[in-house]
């Protein structure tokens, strides 16, 4: 019996490019000897993604569509679309072609081979970013790397291919903050890394902004790492230690006379520069019980519309 492959693929705003997209993955994965379906996740678009999903559900039968009842965001999106998929590996891409399909041969090569995830990361001169871009990107992964226990490569995309053990595995976490790039690595396994260069979007244009991407590695670092509470520790710890040295420091000086009151400019200085840092600290703080708070409400982590996958498995039993 053949094996077979789902590949997920997260759609928001891309009616121009899902025709296209089915096209290309057809014309490569028909030279394959899988039996795959498409299920592509319409996370709350705001274009006629969903109609263009119709579409080529209706000429295609291996299109299938989950519909989710607004934008969830991609990660989300993902988790969807992993928990309805039926294959024996399921395989995450963007809509926009800028995950190639070429690679898809080389990722099923590896998964035959024995590697239970085949994951991608962008080849280091990344063409279609700008300079802020890659640097914001290289000081995301060196503190992702640093404060938690994952490594991550520079780069690393949700381009990914996972076999139906790891995919049961990350089923099974129920967070409310998913970061898949982290937690595919973190589940363990046979990993293989292969590098791309990323092709540029083929229609519409990226939909992170600079808050939605901020928001996205706080958030992520948050959903791995709890360093960021021991260095408010240790900042805690050190100024302390440092106060009390400063004490006998002024007491000598009061005594022997010299260096009488002076300078309240750098005594507001230091008030500041402590109340400041008090706050941060308690920021981080509340950053993560606000996690707590949130998680404990225990809500899915996206909710479903409609799909036309229960009719089209119907048909097949039929
Ligand atoms: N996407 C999504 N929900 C969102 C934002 C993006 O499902 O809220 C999808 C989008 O349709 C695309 C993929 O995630 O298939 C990557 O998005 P994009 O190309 O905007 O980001 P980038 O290429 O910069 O990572
Ligand atoms: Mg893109």
């Amino acid at each position: 019996m053949k094996k077979t492959l789902s590949i997920v693929i997260p759609t928001f705003n891309e009616e121009k490019n899902i025709a296209h997209l089915v096209n290309e993955l057809d014309r490569i994965m028909s030279l394959t000897e899988y039996d795959y379906e498409y299920l592509f996740v319409n996370d709350g678009s705001k274009d006629d993604t969903m109609a263009a999903l119709k579409t080529v559900a209706w000429s295609n039968p291996k299109v299938y569509y989950i519909e989710l009842s607004r934008n969830f965001g991609k990660d989300y999106a993902l988790k969807a679309g992993m928990d309805m998929a039926k294959g024996d590996a399921v395989i995450t891409m963007d809509a926009d072609l800028q995950h190639p399909p070429q690679l898809l041969p080389l990722m099923l090569k590896y998964w035959e081979d024995g590697y239970d995830v085949v994951y991608t990361y962008r080849e280091e001169s990344n063409p279609h970013a700008g300079s802020f871009q890659k640097m914001a990107s290289k000081m995301f992964y060196k503190f992702i790397n640093r404060l938690s226990d994952l490594t991550l490569e520079n780069g690393i995309s949700d381009f990914r291919l996972m076999d139906r053990k790891v995919v049961n595995e990350i089923q099974k976490i129920t967070e409310y903050e998913i970061f898949f790039r982290g937690m595919t690595k973190w589940v363990g396994f046979l990993q293989m890394g292969i590098p791309y260069t990323p092709a540029a979007r083929h229609t519409g244009e990226a939909s992170y902004s600079f808050s939605k991407l901020l928001k996205l590695a706080v958030g992520s670092i948050m959903a791995f790492s709890v360093k960021p509470l021991y260095i408010a520790t240790g900042l805690g710890l050190f100024f302390s230690v440092a106060s009390l040295l400063y004490v006998p420091y002024i007491l000598i000086s009061y005594f022997c006379g010299f260096d009488a009151i002076s300078g309240w400019a750098s005594i507001i200085a230091t008030v500041a520069f402590f109340g400041g840092l008090q706050l941060l600290v308690l920021g981080i703080i509340g950053s993560y019980l606000g996690k707590i708070f949130i998680q404990t409400k225990n809500r899915p982590n996206y909710i479903v519309r409609s799909t036309n996958m229960v009719q089209k498995h119907d048909i097949v039993k039929l």
